[in-house]
């Protein structure tokens, strides 16, 4: 009984750590995208930030997000070299090699978040918002469609609730599997006309 109390209590402990942490990251990052927001980057410990990192990595936040040109992730959270491990791929699904970069980067522990980030005008999930015919436009590309056709567990009334569907199927994705469940899975939305991010709940 007294050990249950303890592992429980433990637990516990655990539990809010890991939650401080990831909302002190969490609000570093925000910071970070209120510079960005009000265009005052500041990037002038480059070079610095370049030799001090030269001879290994141990950025704290990893991001799963889209390829899409607009999505710069080190941009908008004022972030540099050695700073956010980022993984990019259209629609920012999870895939086995995307995957394996996330468990890379939790293997050698020092990622501490995970945030899967989506986007506004997601050109990607506006594919999938209507049923592509079998191989087409591309192989791959209807792949890409399906899978995130497949996070549409009722039909999207618009763009945005397919967005978020779509971020939601991948953190519930990245949840499940054991080489990354010591690793806490923020959600994100990012607004590509106003430069905000804003963390879903
Ligand atoms: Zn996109």
């Amino acid at each position: 009984m007294r050990k249950t109390f303890v592992a429980a209590a433990l637990l516990l402990f655990a539990l809010a750590s890991h939650a401080q942490t990831t909302d002190a990251l969490w609000s570093d990052l925000t910071a970070g995208n209120a510079r960005f927001v009000e265009g005052n980057l500041d990037y002038s410990a480059l070079r610095q930030l370049r030799n001090a990192t030269a001879g290994g990595q141990s950025p704290q936040t990893s991001i799963l997000s889209c390829a899409d040109s607009r999505v710069p992730a080190e941009l908008i959270f004022n972030r540099s070299i050695g700073e956010l491990f980022v993984v990019r791929t259209a629609g920012n699904v999870d895939d086995t090699f995307n995957i394996a970069s996330l468990e890379y980067a939790a293997e050698h522990g020092w990622t501490k978040m995970i945030i899967v980030m989506g986007h506004s005008e997601c050109g990607a999930v506006k594919a999938s918002m209507t049923a592509p015919r079998p191989g087409e436009p591309t192989p791959a590309l209807y792949e890409l469609i399906q899978r995130i056709r497949k996070s549409f567990k009722t039909p999207p009334r618009d763009l945005r609730e397919a967005i978020i569907m779509n971020i939601e199927y991948t953190a519930e994705q990245l949840a499940k599997n054991p080489h990354l469940k010591d690793v806490p899975i923020v959600k994100a939305y990012y607004d590509i006309a106003t430069g905000k991010v804003e963390r879903i709940p």
